[in-house]
């Protein structure tokens, strides 16, 4: 059986991720790092100790309980009709794979799964997954785990990706406002032309402004702090959209700024908006329909300079979401979108590392599905 197995590996016939090559100390340990913990949820609770040596089938049978490499797979090969094909140990660094009996056909683990653009072993995928989660810098990570840097930014890229995607699927989620005290009052602005940036006190001067690229419409709940947001780079519709809908091809910046608003504020609620900003301004914020809209100016004149308590708030709830907004001024248009909603995704699901973690486990198994349990035999 063992020689079966081996002659099996020999075959090159079956791509294998391009794996690290082991370490000049392979009686060692992997590293589990002691500084990557979800704070006592489920990675520390459930999934770390399956990151011990002689678990590699537990953890490989977590992931599929969690659907994030398959737990069937029937064979390619055609004379074979689709027989399922055997979870074997394999003399790999994952150690586990699919086997067919017959045309002894093998098939690795990560085959359609989020694992199967890394280039590193299972273990160290998980940890990179927390620590991306506990927003660690990279360079960090791969200290950490006495590993290359880019394995570990391949890793986080394909996280984001993740969270461009959900934040696009699920944007209608986003919606603000609502009921309760001061729940319904939303603050609309746009980035840099509107208020925001204008009491702002404590942005260092040292940040150049001469290379504003993007202009961001935000959208924020005036109730809690730091409070719920929306935010969309304006005129950035994909050419896919426009090549679909011909009438988007009229699409104006004006009109896009619109419908986003109407999109995520909940019917009713009261906009207050500002003369200032290019696009959403009161002007034409107030052309909405079901919408209550104020203008800040005139509120402006109930909040005298000795107690300059709206300004005080609209500078605390800008706190936040100004930062993002710097950052991606000087990006391409596709990393800004991509930053920005990485942004959005981590301030609703990465309250606590244990939610991201939680989360970005979810959102991975819904742009990383197994449609069919057989594989294609490309
Ligand atoms: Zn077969």
């Amino acid at each position: 059986m063992t020689l079966d197995l081996e002659t099996q590996i020999d075959q090159p016939e079956q791509a294998v991720p391009e794996l690290v090559k082991p370490s000049r100390t392979p009686s060692l340990p992997k590293v589990i790092s002691d500084k990557i913990t979800d704070d006592g949820g489920t990675y520390d609770t459930n999934v770390k100790h399956l990151l011990q040596p002689g678990n590699e089938n537990d953890l490989c049978t977590w992931l599929k309980d969690m659907r994030l490499i398959r737990s069937s797979m029937n064979c390619p090969t055609e004379g074979c009709n689709e027989k399922p094909l055997l979870w074997r140990t394999v003399r790999q660094v994952d150690k586990y794979g699919w086997t067919c009996n017959d045309c002894k056909k093998r098939q690795a683990l990560r085959d359609g799964s989020i694992f199967q653009q890394t280039k590193c072993d299972l273990k160290h995928c998980i940890q990179m997954i927390v620590a991306w989660c506990m927003d660690i810098p990279y360079e960090t990570v791969a200290s950490y785990l006495d590993t290359k840097q880019h394995f570990v930014r391949k890793v986080y890229e394909i996280l984001t990706q993740v969270t461009e995607q959900y934040v696009e699927a699920h944007s209608n989620e986003w919606l603000l406002g609502g009921t309760g005290p001061n729940g319904n009052i939303l603050i609309v602005d746009e980035f840099p032309t509107g208020c925001m940036t204008e009491n702002l006190i404590d942005v260092p001067k040292t940040k150049k402004r001469n290379n504003q690229n993007h202009t961001v419409l935000c959208i924020a709940e005036v109730s809690q702090v730091p409070p719920r947001m929306w935010m969309r780079i304006l005129g950035t519709k994909s050419e896919k959209t426009l090549k679909t809908q011909e009438i988007l091809k009229q699409y104006g910046m004006v009109e896009e700024a619109l419908n986003e608003i109407g999109t995520h504020s909940a019917p009713g609620s009261i906009l207050i908006a500002n003369r200032r900003a290019r696009y959403c301004n009161y002007e034409n914020v107030k052309e909405l329909k079901g919408f209550k809209v104020i203008g800040i100016e005139e509120l402006q004149i109930h909040d005298p300079p000795e107690k300059n308590e709206l300004s005080f708030n609209l500078e605390t709830i800008w706190q936040t979401g100004l930062g993002i907004c710097e950052d991606i001024q000087s990006l391409a248009q596709d990393n800004a979108v991509r930053d920005l909603h990485e942004y959005l995704w981590r301030r609703r699901f990465a309250k606590t590392t244990a939610q991201a973690f939680n989360s970005i486990l979810q959102h991975i198994t819904e742009f990383y599905q197994f449609s069919s349990d057989s594989v294609s035999s490309s």
